[in-house]
């Protein structure tokens, strides 16, 4: 209709999913009724390559559905009981400042958590809060609290804690992925991808897993780990890897604490008692050493799955 104004608009945009994928679409919006119409993932970028995975799939229906919640609630009853009543958004912020600054003239400002985490992994939805909780002076995690105590735990046992880069795996020279404990298939489809363009230009995939995850059924080997049994496992590739002195000892001496008493305790192991109690036999063991030969190639998800991931069992279905 001449003279009217075209609303419609189509903007790139992230996924906010609170996901590292950060996925990227083109979405289209009507911005005179203020709604998203659709979002169609982008082809050309390295990693969302065209899909989106489950959670995003049904990005509109999901952001308009009827059982979605459209306004604040408050809590009416007690804790556990279910029992709320709807609040105004203007309502919400005012009981949020006023029970703030009663908390600070009470406890002090540090008595006040800020946990967050990163919305679309853009710097502005990932630190924005850590100006609000930095001027209120409040007490503020690396960012969330689940999440902590696991990277403590890397840091300690690696020295550094870091995410993997799942581009490596598109590295033409990759010849051995090793997957340990994670079902990327299920929750990471868009490296399970790349695993899968890897395995059809020759890299060999081999899977650790207490679980028959669809991951390990498409491995080229899958050690079928019995619960608890992981940590004899790593003992054994350690062994394995001492035997070919294939072990990074600056590496160690920078980063694990006792380092000769590790180096002690796997010079002691008794392999075979070790198969036995991982319920691995000897024959299997042998039959790994053609993924053995991949090794000095070996381009694994992650720096801990590098060093550690050499020796591989015959798939045992
Ligand atoms: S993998 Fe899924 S949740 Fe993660 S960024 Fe992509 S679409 Fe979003």
């Amino acid at each position: 209709m001449p003279g009217k104004k075209n609303t419609m608009i189509d903007r790139f945009h992230t996924c906010d999913k609170d996901c590292y994928g950060a996925c990227v679409f083109k979405g289209t919006w009507d911005d005179e009724k203020k709604v998203m119409l659709a979002a169609s993932p982008l082809k050309d970028h390295p990693f969302t390559r065209g899909f989106f995975c489950g959670k995003y799939m049904n990005r509109v229906g999901l952001l308009y559905h009827l059982g979605r919640l459209k306004m604040p609630l408050l809590r009416s009853g007690p804790k556990g009981t279910n029992q709320f009543e709807k609040i105004g958004v203007d309502e919400a912020w005012l009981q949020i400042a006023a029970k703030a600054r009663d908390v600070v003239k009470n406890y002090g400002p540090k008595a006040i958590l800020g946990a967050f985490y990163s919305g679309n992994t853009g710097l502005l939805a990932g630190s924005y809060p850590v100006r609000f909780f930095a001027k209120l002076g409040g007490t503020v995690t690396g960012g969330g609290i689940c999440n902590e105590g696991g990277i403590e735990g890397l840091k300690q046992l690696f020295g550094t804690y870091s995410t993997t880069n799942p581009f490596q795996l598109q590295n033409i020279k990759t010849r051995l992925i090793v997957i340990w404990g994670s079902d990327l298939a299920s929750h990471n489809i868009h490296a399970a991808k790349m695993v899968e363009n890897a395995q059809e230009h020759g890299a060999k995939l081999a899977v650790i897993d207490t679980r028959r995850t669809a991951t390990a059924s498409s491995a080229d080997l899958f050690i079928h780990a019995t619960p608890g049994t992981e940590g004899m496992i790593a003992l054994l590739v350690l062994k394995r890897l001492m035997k070919d002195e294939q072990i990074d000892n600056a590496f160690l001496g920078r980063h694990v604490g006792k380092v000769d008493d590790v180096i002690d305790l796997i010079r002691g192991l008794d392999e075979d008692a070790v198969l036995s109690a991982i319920n691995i036999n000897k024959n299997e063991n042998d039959q790994s050493d053609h993924f053995d030969r991949e090794r000095s190639k070996c381009n694994g998800l992650s720096r801990k799955h590098r060093r550690m991931s050499t020796t591989c069992y015959k798939n045992r279905k």
